[in-house]
């Protein structure tokens, strides 16, 4: 593993320590996946950033606390991004959902 690679993921693999959830600091978990994981992930946290700016979520086993990083499709990008708009839509009159929009787009 690289420098690099370090810095960009919390998770650390490692069989001599029980496995732990310590989001945001610092995921411990076993060096790999058993029988139980499969259908058992769960996101935890916020979206993160990884290797050249695309993002991923943490995804923890309830039972054994394996955990990876999921990094995201195009489609699924789009609808995580798109659910967001909505919601916000939702909260927010006209006049109040059109600053919000201008301030997005000029992020991108
Ligand atoms: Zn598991």
């Amino acid at each position: 593993m690289t420098v690099m690679e370090n810095l960009l993921t919390i998770v650390r693999y490692d069989p001599k320590c029980r496995p732990e959830d310590r989001y945001p600091r610092e995921i411990i978990s076993p060096p790999n996946p058993s029988s139980c994981c499969t259908g058992r992930m769960e996101r935890i946290g916020r979206m993160q950033t990884g290797e050249a700016g695309w993002p991923f979520f943490y995804k923890r086993c309830q039972i054994c606390g394996y955990t990876l990083r999921e990094f995201l499709g195009y489609e699924e990008l789009a609808e995580f991004f798109l659910n967001r708009i909505r919601s916000r839509r939702k909260g927010l009159n006209g006049l109040a959902w059109r600053s919000w929009l201008k301030e997005v787009l000029a992020q991108w």
